[in-house]
């Protein structure tokens, strides 16, 4: 049973071939869903006939947006480190520590339904697609049991037991990576699609994470690495050189950094809910954009440096702080989480694609930047389903 959504203002398909400019944009537009995916796309005027119709009455449609960058298997929070930071402490790698011994005390059920909570915070705000990393568990059992309720909300699961040294392994990280890339390993990739490293000073060196990242991509998972977020660091050209589908925070970055990226497949997705949250200086996604490269959005929702699971939020600080433009943090926060993801059934709005469809109590994307902090989503379809109207 098909159903048409017409008279919408403005329609982001993310597809030039449709419409105006780089988003493809259609103006007094009506889509098709059928079944999951979108069947058709063109003016109201146009619109065949289907047994359903939503009128969406001068509202605009955007793709449902695509979070390539979360970590929602964990319990507890850190409401008491974010009030003392606000109050003048400095945020460091070591407060994941609080929520890896609160998520090792939570039974499965806890955890399972804290992420189904925050996943579906995230779909009625628009999100439609979302990856899901491990990373508060650091032990093999408690790793692979994050990575399976990861699994039961997402396809896009990511390992990153090297996400700190465990707590256990402190005087001996050599010990811990090895666990990381030897049984924790074993264990986990069968959940997996995707294997992730923070490499920082106070998680993992540079060789460090090449040794996590090419143990995994040997088991099949594709890499993708928190890299030069708190300081300069040679995450991301090793993310390059790796053929990473992500580089993600990309915050202290030199000329060679963006060169490379700019050069390269490996998306720099950019998490301005981080900088936010801990009072620390955005990254440059102009400088990036400038130089050719593939910027992706996304809000990094976690309990210790970005407890945000909106994309609107940080598409509004993106067009604000960043140096983007609306358009262009429109495509980073859709198409641009899809190309770091690699899928291209998301993130735009064509047939063929999956019918992930926002419609925003607005007349176009541009007040997504323009109104902050005024919940704009109005409906949203989840492939094809109806699932916030
Ligand atoms: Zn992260």
């Amino acid at each position: 049973m098909a159903t048409a959504v017409t008279h919408i203002a403005a329609l982001v398909t993310n597809d030039p071939s449709l419409g105006d400019g780089p988003l493809g944009i259609v103006h007094d537009a009506a889509l098709v869903i059928d079944g999951e995916r979108i069947a058709w796309v063109g003016r109201t005027a146009d619109v065949p006939a289907t047994d359903n119709r939503v009128v969406a009455e001068g509202r605009a449609a955007v793709p449902g947006f695509v979070d390539s960058h979360s970590h929602l298997v964990f319990a507890g929070d850190r409401t008491e480190e974010f009030n003392a930071r606000m109050s003048g402490r400095s945020y460091t790698a070591g407060g994941i520590r609080t929520t890896v011994a609160a998520t090792r005390a939570a039974s499965n059920n806890v955890l399972h339904a804290n992420a189904g909570r925050h996943v579906r915070e995230a779909l009625l705000q628009g999100t439609t697609t979302i990856e899901i990393k491990s990373g508060y568990g650091l032990t093999t059992e408690d790793e692979a049991r994050s990575l399976s309720i990861a699994a039961a909300h997402t396809d896009e699961v990511t390992y990153l037991g090297a996400h700190i040294v465990a707590p256990e392994f402190a005087d001996d990280p050599a010990a811990y990576v090895e666990l990381v890339t030897g049984p924790m390993l074993d264990a986990c990739a069968p959940y997996a699609r995707w294997i992730d490293v923070f490499c920082e000073t106070g998680a993992f060196d540079g060789d460090q994470a090449r040794a996590v990242l090419t143990a995994g991509a040997r088991r099949g998972l594709v890499p993708r690495i928190h890299a030069n977020q708190l300081s300069y660091g040679p995450g991301v050209q090793l993310a390059v050189e790796l053929g990473a589908a992500s580089a993600d925070h990309c915050t202290h970055l030199t000329d060679d950094d963006v060169a490379a990226l700019a050069g390269s497949d490996t998306v720099a997705t950019l998490l301005p809910g981080a900088e936010f949250s801990t009072r620390a200086r955005y990254p440059d996604a102009r400088r990036l954009l400038d130089a050719g490269a593939t910027v992706a959005l996304s809000p990094d929702c976690n309990p210790g440096s970005s407890y945000t699971s909106s994309m609107a939020f940080c598409i509004a600080v993106a067009v604000r702080e960043m140096g983007m433009t609306p358009d262009e943090a429109l495509w980073s926060a859709t198409a641009g989480g899809a190309r770091a993801l690699r899928r291209d059934d998301v993130g735009r709005l064509a047939p063929g694609a999956r019918a992930d469809v926002v419609l925003l109590d607005a007349p176009s994307h541009v007040h997504l930047a323009y109104r902050p902090g005024v919940p704009l989503v109005s409906a949203v379809w989840r492939a094809g389903e109806l699932v916030r109207s």
